[in-house]
């Protein structure tokens, strides 16, 4: 099959490599294979997240008001969609950035039909700043987009973890990969792959979504072209 227009999700730990800040290595990398697969005629729309600076309720909790640390948060998310933006130009696409904070200096703002037409053309959309409101997950932001901006697929790109399971594999080797899952299912087991909010939205929308592991090469394309790779979440 294959998709035509897709919303790719990359967390923040992606862009750190686990760590603080940006590596460039593997923003390098993953430009790379966006490229690859933005030449070969898919539309593709990216949502990027911001853990590898700073994450709301961590800084809430040690002492933040939570409306501003979220700020933070959402800002962390628009260096990455800088670093993004840097590193596809490089590998020879067009792209815009789109962020839901106005900074005219480096983004458009976030005008959909707008997006649409950048996607149109060719052209790589990077949305950062999140929703450009407090007590929102870029994961919920990814939905929103990419029903709004009339995307097939939205794909959950991961940081070394091939899908959803019943537990954190990083922490418990008897973890149990899900090939598939309800979006009930998800919300029941309380997993934490996703937000609830993110979950909700997207079954009451009817939009299926891929958890992938974005460390394994090639897998952007493999999601794009519908492989069944990582966990599908649909009705
Ligand atoms: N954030 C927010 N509103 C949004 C999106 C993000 O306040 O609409 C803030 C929130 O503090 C969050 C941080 O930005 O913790 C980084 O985003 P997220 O945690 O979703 O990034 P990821 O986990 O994907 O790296």
């Amino acid at each position: 099959m294959g998709y035509s227009r897709v919303l790719l999700k990359l967390s923040g730990e992606v862009f750190g490599g686990g760590k603080l800040g940006v590596d460039v290595t593997v923003v390098a990398d993953i430009a790379r294979e966006i490229a690859d697969v933005v030449r070969s005629g898919t539309q593709v729309a990216v949502v990027v997240g911001g853990g590898n600076y700073f994450r709301g309720a961590e800084l809430s909790h040690n002492g933040m008001a939570r409306d501003r640390a979220d700020y933070m948060g959402m800002l962390g998310t628009v260096m990455n969609s800088i670093a993004l933006q840097d590193f596809c130009e490089k590998a020879g696409i067009e792209t815009r950035v789109q962020s839901a904070i106005s900074m005219a200096q480096v983004a458009e703002p976030y005008i959909p039909r707008r997006a649409e037409r950048h996607l149109e053309k060719g052209r790589l959309v990077i949305f950062g700043a999140g929703s450009g409101m407090p007590y929102f997950s870029t994961d919920t932001v990814a939905a929103q987009r990419a029903l709004e901006i009339g995307a097939e697929v939205l794909l959950m790109g991961k940081q070394g973890v091939d899908g959803v399971y019943d537990s954190d594999p990083k922490t418990n080797p008897d973890a149990t990969k899900f090939e598939s899952l309800t979006y009930d299912d998800f919300l029941t087991k309380n997993l934490k792959v996703a937000d609830a909010t993110a979950i909700s939205l997207a079954r009451d929308n009817g939009l299926d979504m891929v958890f992938f592991n974005l460390s394994t090469k090639g897998n952007i394309a493999r999601a794009v072209a519908g492989d069944h790779i990582g966990t599908l979440v649909s009705r």
